[in-house]
């Protein structure tokens, strides 16, 4: 019986890790062109961004560990020299999981200074009652910053911008004045209800101030990089603008009002924008967040 009993566990390990292998194993990373020496690539996780030029190769974002090798062959159809610069918009995994890839290349990695503090600590997320353990070290960011900093690389400027309390507590944009092109990380989910990590210090607020910074740098012909989405325009990030904010206002109203979760649940506030709701974050869960974030705002 015992001998059945570890046979099968070791049948239905090697089944989880052949599933956690396919999924990647079926991933293409998509290039798009958004100017001459930058790109978008798409695979599994946040956009990355890629600048290329005579000084190197730099990189926002990385998607997960095991799409990496594919990762590095796109990008070297791009450019034959090395990734000198990676900053990661934020802690999360799907968009810093291949930093110690890059980093063991020699990539000099970049972020805010609590995505170091969070990548190298063990994190708890209560929404997910899940643990990320810390990363190791080489995967952490060995350049940080505060609020601003900017690079001077591939013959352009490069501004990183921290917005404060938005998608997390340690969000960047990626702004190349130049080119006019902004990467916003998760700041901007085009098209679909955002994930707003309350307990990674993320605040419904703050996102929304986020988006407000964002319009201030961008005009009508500025191409934006969202975190999740297609390329995107500032149309798209009035629309998402617009979106956030009226569904902040009303759960709000409804809380005031006295209403309880499940009420504004069931009361058909996102009726309106129900194809917003398809991905990763559903009616409900945008509600949850919002309502969630209200909440301890208000206890506090
Ligand atoms: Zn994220």
């Amino acid at each position: 019986m015992k001998n059945l009993l570890v046979t099968l566990l070791v049948v239905m390990i090697c089944i989880s890790i052949a599933n956690a292998q396919s999924r990647f194993d079926d991933v293409v990373i998509k290039t798009n062109k958004v100017t001459e020496n930058i790109y978008m690539l798409e695979g599994s996780g946040g956009n990355i961004g890629v600048f290329v030029g005579d000084d190197g190769v730099f990189m926002i974002d990385d998607q997960y560990a095991p799409l990496s090798e594919k990762i590095k062959a796109a990008i070297a159809e791009l450019s034959d020299k090395p990734v000198k610069y990676l900053v990661n918009t934020h802690w999360h995994g799907d968009h810093a999981g291949g930093n110690e890839n890059f980093g063991k290349d020699g990539a000099t990695i970049i972020a805010h200074e609590n995505v170091r503090k969070r990548l190298s600590t063990d994190q708890h997320s209560k929404a997910f009652n899940r643990t990320t353990p810390a990363a190791p070290s080489v995967a952490w960011p060995v350049i940080t910053f505060a609020e601003d900093m900017n690079l001077h690389i591939n013959g352009q400027q490069v501004m990183l911008i921290h917005v404060h309390y938005a998608h997390t507590d340690g969000d960047t944009f990626v702004w190349f004045p130049d080119s006019n092109v902004l990467h916003m990380g998760d700041c901007f989910f085009k098209d679909r209800f955002p994930y707003i990590d309350l307990g990674s210090g993320g605040s419904v607020s703050g996102a929304l101030r986020a988006i407000e910074a964002a319009m201030m740098l961008t005009d009508a012909d500025t191409q934006i990089i969202p975190g999740h989405g297609t390329m995107a325009a500032k149309s798209d990030l009035l629309s998402y603008y617009q979106m956030l904010s009226t569904m902040y206002d009303r759960v709000k109203k409804e809380m005031v009002a006295g209403k309880s979760v499940d009420e504004i649940k069931s009361a058909g506030l996102t009726d309106d924008y129900a194809e917003w709701g398809t991905g990763f974050i559903n009616e409900e869960r945008i509600i949850d967040i919002i309502w969630t974030d209200i909440d301890s705002q208000s206890s506090k």
